[in-house]
């Protein structure tokens, strides 16, 4: 009989978020701390100090992945990985990512104080770089960890033609250092990250809790309509060739596409006319927009309406239009069996919760790659997000962390 599971502490963790949240850079609004700067690498070293506290064995891999390991007692080979991100986006808030690093530390904790040994290392970690980055890049930590994160992405440049590479360096880090960081598919024996949903519907469904069922795909994509330049006095409308007026309509189109789904969603990033200035017809224009949905069959027609929708706005305008679609990220499903033994652990404790699908994008996409991986969900009050008025109660969040440690005991049990 294995013993019980304390409860969690919550000012413990209350105290956590808020000495992190302190770690903020003063120049930006709301929570920021963007990776590439000295707060971010402060904030890092805070949450070592806070693993070693933990009793976790810290070391730092070639990324700048922060590991904590608890070492297991004796079952070897595989390793339980628990974690999130503490990097934020600028104007971010204060629980995306940290509650998923502070509240496996406290998962840590629970697991000692309850005398609960584990049989697999557990590793807990804070992936480097989650959110996207100003080379458009996201996930770098746990993407080096998954061996997806190439040369190419090495050599994405930012706008003022720097490379991530060097980027990296500028840091300390050597990319020569990279391959070194991958894990192997045969050492993770599952990956379990707790978040924030950033989302409304476990809060309109009155649910504490979350079990994600997969996270969505995403198809980005770029427009360009070709019309041409006349004088917008005197040229009449019906001589038109609008480069613009087929890029508005092409965004009404996506609004309808997007629209056309169970969990779809479809969304204009920014529209551009070339010339700008309200005398001149429009030449040119660029539209950039992406796609979202976890049903992988769905992409194929959306694309197939949106290419359909950018001819018909261009041709009866006289404009040529093309599309350009950037490499597509599939939907990716959480483990099936990971996932029941977490709904399985939920109730055990005598809670509730709800299935859902992540319209964000999480680590756990690459952790996918390495063995089974879950998420557990915590509301998001009102469904905001990456925004300063973020925010998810103490309560859920112990909540959370419970689920977590009682998740990892399940796992530890696992026969692979
Ligand atoms: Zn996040």
């Amino acid at each position: 009989m294995p013993a019980p599971l304390r409860q969690p502490e919550p000012q413990r963790i209350q105290q956590d978020l808020q000495d992190l949240a302190l770690l903020r850079d003063p120049d930006l609004a709301g929570w920021s701390r963007p990776t590439f700067t000295g707060v971010e690498r402060e904030s890092r070293r805070w949450v070592a100090a806070r693993m070693r506290a933990t009793s976790l064995d810290v070391h730092v891999d070639g990324i700048g992945n922060l590991i904590g390991v608890l070492p297991g007692q004796g079952a070897g080979g595989k390793a339980i990985v628990v974690g999130s991100h503490t990097d934020t986006v600028e104007g971010g808030g204060r629980f995306d990512g940290t509650v998923g690093v502070l509240g496996a530390l406290e998962a840590v904790r629970l697991l000692e104080e309850s005398g609960i040994k584990l049989r697999h290392d557990l590793r807990v970690v804070d992936y480097f770089n989650e959110e996207p980055n100003r080379f458009g890049l996201s996930c770098l930590g746990s993407r080096a960890l998954a061996s997806n994160l190439s040369p190419d992405h090495l050599a994405t440049v930012d706008e003022d033609g720097a490379t991530l590479a060097e980027a990296l360096q500028s840091q300390g880090l050597d990319p020569a250092d990279i391959p070194a960081c991958a894990w192997s598919a045969n050492e993770v024996l599952a990956s379990l990250e707790l978040h924030i949903e950033q989302g409304p519907i476990l809060e309109q469904q009155g649910a504490g809790l979350g079990v994600v069922t997969a996270i969505a795909g995403i198809a980005r994509l770029r427009a360009v309509f070709k019309g041409r330049r006349d004088h917008a006095g005197t040229r009449p409308m019906a001589l038109r060739q609008d480069a613009g007026c087929a890029a508005a309509g092409t965004v009404l189109a996506i609004e309808a596409i997007g629209s056309s789904g169970a969990d779809a969603v479809g969304t204009v990033g920014e529209i551009r006319f070339t010339p700008e200035a309200t005398n001149v017809v429009s030449e040119e224009a660029l539209l950039t927009a992406e796609f979202r949905s976890s049903d992988a069959g769905w992409f194929g027609l959306a694309r197939e309406q949106l290419e359909q929708a950018v001819e018909r706005e261009s041709r009866r305008r006289g404009v040529h239009g093309s599309v350009l679609w950037l490499p597509p990220e599939p939907p990716t499903a959480m483990d099936p069996r990971l996932s029941e033994l977490i709904g399985r652990s939920i109730a055990g404790l005598g809670h509730d919760f709800l299935r859902l699908y992540s319209g964000a994008g999480h680590d756990a996409v690459q952790l996918a790659r390495l063995g089974p991986a879950g998420m557990i969900f915590l509301p998001s009050k009102d469904g905001r997000s990456h925004t300063p008025e973020e925010w998810t109660d103490l309560a859920d969040i112990a909540l959370g962390v419970h689920a977590l440690a009682a998740s990892i005991v399940q796992i530890d049990g696992w026969e692979p």
